[in-house]
């Protein structure tokens, strides 16, 4: 884990403190620069660092301060010791908006256990990670957001994606008990649905079903990277508070 800090500390501890995984590109990256515009500390993971480094230029020539660490969140010793980290370094974590996902698309019938156990680490079980690490710090701080990225697939299904589905449906079921546990403590824990959004996970999908879906989005678009970090800036925000175990479809009317 390499971290690139890029405010000096003692300017720190006044901001709300922002986990975002996934940071390094797509919805991670907006929600990101989002946060980083909202005034917020942001601290953002992901494997690829050369791209967490010209997000972390980008947020402060924009007059944002923020971190970035290279960090596998399948790998949930290495993923809770990077969140401790954070809380430990700066006194507080605030905000942990579990964003970094990935697909292994099959139809059940080929689906193999390793896209399966994959899809599930990296989607559901580093989220798992992440919240029961960051609730120790939001608790002393009687303060905290979860935000974790889910999909319509997660509430619809979608064919091809049994584990993405089970993946993202698992985020609903663990936001809402979550909710319940700690919603007293000052803690929410909520879950962001976007449907289509123009992202490199979406363009790989063939042009045919691209198609087929658009007459179905009832705003008539492909969702922006910026549609949903607007739903994330305000969830994460401390007006939210009386927002808790939702799920918030930002589809442009897909699921409805
Ligand atoms: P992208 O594929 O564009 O970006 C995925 C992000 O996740 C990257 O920053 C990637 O960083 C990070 N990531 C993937 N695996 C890991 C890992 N093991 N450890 C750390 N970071 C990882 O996807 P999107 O921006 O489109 O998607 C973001 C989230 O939104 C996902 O959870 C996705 O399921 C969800 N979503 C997206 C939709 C869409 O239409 N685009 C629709 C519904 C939900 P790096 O490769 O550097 O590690």
């Amino acid at each position: 884990m390499v971290m690139i800090p890029h405010q000096k500390k003692e300017s720190l501890i006044e901001k709300r403190v922002a986990i975002v995984t996934g940071a390094s590109r797509g919805i991670g990256r907006a929600i990101a620069m989002r946060l980083a515009a909202d005034g917020r500390f942001v601290v953002g993971f992901a494997r690829n660092a050369d791209q967490l480094a010209s997000l972390a230029a980008e947020i402060t020539a924009a007059g944002g301060s923020c971190e970035v660490a290279a960090c596998d969140v399948g790998d949930g010793t290495a993923l809770a010791a990077a969140i401790e980290s954070v809380a430990e370094r700066h006194g507080r974590l605030d905000i942990l908006i579990n964003n970094a996902g990935i697909t292994r698309d099959g139809l059940i019938l080929r689906m193999s256990d390793d896209d399966f156990d994959e899809v599930l680490r990296v989607n559901l079980r580093s989220a798992f990670v992440a919240c029961r690490t960051a609730a120790r710090p939001m608790m002393r701080g009687r303060f905290g957001r979860i935000v974790s990225m889910g999909s319509v697939a997660g509430i619809m299904g979608n064919p091809g994606q049994a584990n993405y589905a089970a993946a993202k449906a698992g985020l609903i079921g663990m936001s809402k008990s979550i909710a319940k546990e700690l919603g007293g403590k000052g803690i929410t824990a909520n879950v962001i649905a976007p449907g289509f959004i123009d992202t490199d996970m979406t363009s790989v999908l063939p042009a045919a079903l691209k198609e087929a879906v658009l007459p179905m989005i009832p705003v008539k678009r492909f969702g922006s990277v910026d549609d949903i970090a607007a739903a994330v800036s305000y969830v994460a925000s401390d007006s939210a508070g009386y927002l808790t175990g939702q799920v918030i479809a930002v589809d442009g009317g897909l699921s409805m």
